[in-house]
C-alpha cells in the first residue's frame, strides 16, 4: 500500500512539473511573438513632408518616401 502511494506521489509530481513547464513555455512563447510583432511595427514609416505612411524593412535610420521622394529620418 505504501509503495502504491509513493508511486502515485511521484506520478503527480511529474505531471505537475510537466504542466508547469508547459505553462511557462506558452507564456514565454506568447511574449516572444508579441515582441516580434512590435519589431514588425518598426518597418512602418510616415513621411514628414506629405504624411504618407509606407513600409520599408530594408532601412533602419533613413528611408526615402515612395510618393514625394523626400528622405525621412527615424525618430527615437
Ligand atoms: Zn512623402
Amino acid at each position: 500500500m505504501i509503495r502504491i502511494d509513493f508511486s502515485l506521489a511521484i506520478g503527480l509530481y511529474i505531471i505537475l512539473t510537466v504542466c508547469l513547464v508547459l505553462v511557462l513555455w506558452l507564456v514565454f512563447d506568447k511574449k516572444r511573438s508579441s515582441e516580434s510583432f512590435t519589431s514588425e511595427e518598426n518597418f512602418f514609416w510616415q513621411c514628414s513632408i506629405c504624411t504618407y505612411v509606407y513600409v520599408d524593412s530594408k532601412h533602419n535610420t533613413l528611408s526615402q518616401c515612395p510618393r514625394c521622394g523626400s528622405y525621412n529620418k527615424r525618430e527615437e
